[in-house]
């Protein structure tokens, strides 16, 4: 056996084993804590609503571990069990022009694999969701937005895939370089055109009606120098009961968009003090910081992806005969994540810090109590669990637990806790 085979093995079996282990322990936690809201939350969430948000979780974390066990089988299957290889070879015999052989291996790949992970995404919608009163989704929408889905990615991912293929077998030694410029300008290009031109695909967007709550937003967008194209609602409530609010595109097309089931719930306050919030990632630079750290990432994995496929080793090791452009690339997407598993806490740390920094900044330009509120208010309605484990909440996290952000803003308020 090669020696990269048994590295690749043994990450994946140390990344599936943690991920079990974090999904068992952030079940135990949940579990031990279901009986009683934690007594800082206690006047502002019921028993009921804090154990429907105990189930919710340890519902998705079922369902979690039952698709890791199904993702990993695939991917063994794909690589090692010389999925990948045969599906290569049942191209070759159509002897397609170079090009075009490679599009359709990877064309195939990619909807051989959204068909093996239909399953979980129905049982999401329409049982998970379903059962926690959550799904709005009926089947015509669903099926009208797969639908949209895949022509996007036949529009945009195709031409996007030839050009690297292209760059790939004949741009010379330095073809990572050229692909990553293409696909620096490719990803700008979609956050450009995404609010204008692709979300509207699947969502109504509307301008803000309420005049009062308007004219506030407007002020604070004054008061912390935020030019913006506008404020928008969207018709969340058409696909699910969950509310958020996000910014969206750059330059021109700068976006606020609130859900509109999250405008029901919020009082005015809390709507300004979210707002702020999302101001606070604009003005202290998350977002460019997070594009500019995905796309040095990028370009280290083009110039890795380089180097594997002059490797004869990395095809014959992942189960691959045929040494190609196309199959590199593809061994190189399914294999990475097995790798980089284990530098995601970093990225969670990262975003976990941006949050507290934009939590300071909303401090500072609306009132803190009421973005307390409405995060109180934004766990009970999504169902979130207030008592996550702390290494499970460490290594996934995004956001940090609401009881620590809280306590944060309470201590940057100069409130005592
Ligand atoms: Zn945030």
């Amino acid at each position: 056996m090669h020696s990269f085979t048994l590295l690749f093995l043994f990450f994946l079996l140390a990344s599936v084993t943690v991920r079990l282990w974090l999904s068992q322990r952030q079940l135990n936690h949940i579990q031990l804590h279901r009986s009683k809201v934690p007594e800082e939350f206690t006047d502002k969430i019921k028993l009921e609503d804090h154990q429907k948000a105990a189930d919710y979780s340890c519902t998705k974390l079922r369902v979690g571990r039952v698709s890791l066990a199904w993702e990993t089988v695939w991917l063994l299957f794909w690589t090692l069990g010389g999925g990948l290889s045969a599906l290569d070879l049942w191209w070759a015999d159509h002897q397609l022009a170079a090009m075009l052989n490679g599009i359709a291996v990877i064309a195939s790949l990619v909807i051989l694999t959204s068909i093996i992970d239909l399953p979980f995404s129905l049982y999401h919608t329409f049982v998970v969701e379903q059962r926690y009163g959550f799904n709005q989704t009926n089947w015509k929408t669903w099926s009208l937005d797969l639908l949209k889905g895949v022509l996007l990615m036949l529009i945009l991912g195709l031409p996007l895939i030839a050009t690297i293929l292209w760059l790939m077998n004949q741009a010379g030694e330095y073809w990572w370089f050229y692909a990553w410029l293409v696909w620096t300008t490719f990803s700008l290009l979609m956050i450009w055109a995404w609010p204008v031109f692709i979300a509207p695909l699947f969502n109504k967007f509307s301008a803000l009606e309420d005049a009062s709550l308007k004219s506030r937003i407007d002020k604070l967008l004054q008061r912390c120098g935020f030019q913006s194209e506008g404020v928008y609602v969207i018709d969340g409530s058409k696909r699910s009961a969950h509310g958020n609010a996000y910014f969206t595109g750059f330059g021109k097309n700068k976006r606020i968009v609130f859900y509109d089931t999250l405008l029901e719930t919020l009082s005015e306050d809390e709507v300004e003090a979210v707002l702020a919030h999302e101001l606070g990632h604009f003005k202290r630079h998350h977002i460019k910081k997070s594009l500019l750290i995905s796309l040095v990432i990028t370009l280290l994995g083009f110039a890795l992806l380089a180097w594997l496929m002059e490797s004869s080793w990395f095809y014959t090791a992942l189960g691959v005969e045929t040494a190609s452009t196309h199959t590199a690339l593809l061994l190189f997407v399914l294999t990475m994540p097995v790798f980089t598993y284990f530098v995601s806490p970093l990225f969670s740390a990262l975003s976990r810090k941006h949050e507290f920094e934009a939590d300071e900044f909303a401090k500072s330009n609306s009132d803190y109590r009421a973005l307390i509120s409405a995060l109180v208010n934004m766990y009970r309605d999504n169902a979130s669990t207030l008592t996550p484990d702390p290494v499970h909440s460490m290594f996934y996290d995004s956001h940090p637990p609401a009881s620590i952000r809280i306590d944060h803003l309470k201590s940057v308020a100069g409130e005592a806790s």
